[in-house]
Order: structure tokens, then C-alpha cells, then sequence
């Protein structure tokens, strides 16, 4: 009884504040509401055995491709430079491989120029012995929030040009973002920010998303960038500054600003935001599973990303 209770108090918060406007008087932001039902739909899907494994050139990545480009081509986003799929090589010494990332393109009002360029990447590890490495919160979370965001772009544009870019073998170096930034040299005076999304639903124990980010005072007056600092105070769910510093193999730290891709706008001196949630206990294992993850956690990320990233395309 109680969680009927809760379910009908949240859904009456949720359909209530539909919005896309922030408030003048405090600021505050309005919630914005992405599409829970279809967002875990995604999810669910990408994270299932039925793509088997996502791993670079492998049968599941490719069916996971097929899934994105289906799912972009419903919501009328447009192929960017007039195709979704956009092969590169990936070269070991023994071996030469083909990814493919997955880009669209969703055209703003014109008000503004340049573009905003969100990332995601679809990959993950593939099998290990008989084990399915499904990367649930690594990263089909953060590949359905994209696609959810994409969705809602396409009913409400933004005044910039948003490229939606699903990257693949990320898990192998960065390698498609890397790609991206090599085959369009051209844009890269034009990319006012990168947003990357990856891991947004963490594990069962997981509850705060977390963000870094740099060059964003070059782009945000001193009023916007300490607005963009307290939209996400405002959320419902805490967002912090940072990730935990942490070593890993070879006793090595984590380096944040290089862990995902972003990390190729970063070294071409692209302003970025990274959100994620940080490693956790299935990191990486074969338990990161759509079971074992954090449901509301990603809808809570997916909206506020939604919300800042609506606040950005007006402030910069
Ligand atoms: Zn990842």
C-alpha cells in the first residue's frame, strides 16, 4: 500500500512539472521529464543476452548497432554526413579489427552556432570463458539515456546543433571517440562541449552520480557557471563534484579526466562534462547485470543530464 502511496505521489510530481523552461524568479530549474517506461525498455534490452556480448566486431555489437540506428531512424534523427554507421580500424600487432560508431545528427533552431556533441559508448567486454559480460551499467545505461535524450530532442530541438555519437570499442582506448575527432578535423573549432555519459545506473548500492568537468569558464559567464553548479543541487538525488580517487591495476590511479571518452575532446582542447557514478562492486564483472542495477538511479541521471544540458544550450 505505501509504495502504491509513493508510486502515485511520484508520477503526480513527475507529470506536473512538465517543463522545459527555468524558473526566472529563483532559477531553480523545472523538472524535465524523459520517458521512464521506454528509457528502461532501452536499457533492458541492451544490457540482455540476447546481444550476447557487445565486444568490438563481434555478432551482439552488431545487432546492439542495429538496434540504435532502428531506434534513431524512428525518431527522424538525421544520419550524420549521410550515414549512421561510421567505420574505423583498430590496429594490434597481429590483428586488424573494424568498429563502428554509431552518429546522428539533430538540428537545432539555428539561433546558435557550433554544436553540442553528446556521447555514449556502446561497447563493452565481450565473453570470458563461459561467462556473458553484459555491461548493464557499463554502458547500456548511459547508450538508452542517450537514445531517450535523443528522442526528446527531436520533439523540443535545442537552438544548437546536438551530434549524437554511440561509440564503440571504447572499452578498447577510446578508440571511436579517437576515430571521431581524427576523421572530423574540420568540426573541431566548432564543438562548444562534449557531454559523455557513462555508467548511470551503477549497482544496487549505488545512489550519487557524479560529474567532472573543464572549460566550461570559457564558455559560461561567472553567473552561468555558478548556476550550472547549483542546478544540481536542486535535484532530488545528490550529484557530486568528483570521483573517488582510486588505484587500480599495476597500482596505477584513475585518471578521471582521460577513464572514458571524453577524454578525446579533452586532449583536443574540447570543453567537456562527464557524468558517471564511478566504479562499484560489479565493475567490470560478469554481475553488471540489468537485475543488479540501479533503475532509478538512471531515470534520476537521465533527467538531470537532460536539464543541464537544455540549461547549457542557453547559457553558452
Ligand atoms: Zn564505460
Amino acid at each position: 500500500m505505501i509504495k502504491t502511496v509513493l508510486a502515485l505521489l511520484c508520477f503526480l510530481t513527475l507529470v506536473s512539472c512538465n517543463s522545459t523552461n527555468f524558473s526566472k524568479e529563483n532559477k531553480k530549474p523545472l523538472l524535465i521529464n524523459i520517458e521512464s517506461k521506454q528509457l528502461l525498455a532501452h536499457f533492458k534490452l541492451l544490457s540482455s543476452d540476447t546481444l550476447q556480448v557487445r565486444k568490438v566486431s563481434t555478432e551482439g555489437n552488431l545487432k546492439a548497432q542495429q538496434y540504435i540506428i532502428q531506434q534513431l531512424s524512428k525518431f527522424s534523427v538525421l544520419p550524420f554526413k549521410a550515414k549512421f554507421t561510421h567505420p574505423f580500424n583498430i590496429n594490434s600487432t597481429f590483428t586488424t579489427k573494424t568498429g563502428n560508431n554509431v552518429i546522428g545528427l539533430i538540428r537545432g533552431s539555428e539561433k546558435k552556432s557550433g554544436y553540442i556533441v553528446l556521447t555514449a559508448h556502446f561497447d563493452h567486454l565481450g565473453m570470458k570463458g563461459n561467462k556473458i559480460y553484459n555491461g548493464a551499467d557499463d554502458n547500456a545505461s548511459g547508450t538508452s539515456a542517450l537514445l531517450s535524450i535523443a528522442e526528446q530532442l527531436t520533439k523540443t530541438p535545442l537552438m544548437h546543433n546536438v551530434i549524437l555519437i554511440f561509440t564503440d570499442a571504447e572499452e578498447s582506448g577510446l578508440k571511436g571517440s579517437k576515430a571521431f575527432i581524427k576523421e572530423n578535423k574540420e568540426l573541431i573549432g566548432h564543438i562548444k562541449l562534449n557531454i559523455n555519459m557513462d555508467m548511470l545506473a551503477g549497482s544496487i548500492n549505488s545512489h550519487n552520480l557524479h560529474y567532472i568537468s573543464r572549460g566550461l569558464d570559457t564558455l559560461l559567464s561567472h553567473e552561468s557557471f555558478e548556476q550550472f553548479k547549483r542546478n544540481h543541487l536542486y535535484q532530488e538525488f545528490s550529484i557530486v563534484k568528483g570521483f573517488r580517487r582510486e588505484r587500480h591495476a599495476l597500482n596505477k590511479r584513475t585518471q578521471w579526466l582521460l577513464a572514458s571518452d571524453h577524454g578525446a575532446f579533452h586532449q583536443n582542447g574540447i570543453p567537456f562534462i562527464y557524468y558517471g557514478v564511478g566504479t562499484h562492486q560489479n565493475y567490470h564483472s560478469h554481475n553488471d547485470e540489468f537485475t543488479n542495477t540501479n533503475h532509478q538511479l538512471l531515470i534520476k541521471s537521465t533527467n538531470a543530464i537532460y536539464q543541464q544540458l537544455l540549461f547549457l544550450d542557453q547559457a553558452i
